[in-house]
């Protein structure tokens, strides 16, 4: 069922919208100090195929440790629709939560374990 489309998605409030081009059936379930907290399920997509559509003066950055990824979230509801960061290869991505799509069934997609802790 992989399949690239266009999606629409924000916080809970409604303050900050995005909208992304990404095949969303394979998702990455990190363990990390934040995901783990978080509870995010997330998608990476290169930067150019993600838009902020509304919201950018609503976003607060949240960063810790070598401070290399921006964890974005709502300063109105607290919610973390996406982070932006560099990929390994040195390209501009963000990580989509694709808990904050729009009507996405999380229970379609394969989630992945990743072992963000180990690093
Ligand atoms: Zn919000």
């Amino acid at each position: 069922m992989a399949e690239t489309k266009t999606y629409t998605g924000g916080c809970h409030c409604g303050e900050v919208r995005f909208e992304v081009t990404a095949d969303i059936s394979n998702i990455v379930a990190c363990n990390c100090s934040i995901c783990q907290k978080r509870g995010a399920l997330w998608c990476f997509v290169p930067a150019e195929q993600f838009a902020l559509r509304a919201g950018a003066d609503s976003l607060a950055d949240y960063q810790f440790g070598r401070r290399t990824i921006h964890h974005l979230f709502c300063q109105h509801c607290g919610v973390g629709a996406f982070s932006r960061g560099v990929s390994s290869k040195g390209g501009e991505t963000i990580a989509l939560n694709v808990r904050c799509v729009d009507d996405v069934d999380l229970s379609a997609l394969r989630i992945t374990p990743f072992d963000g802790r180990a690093l």
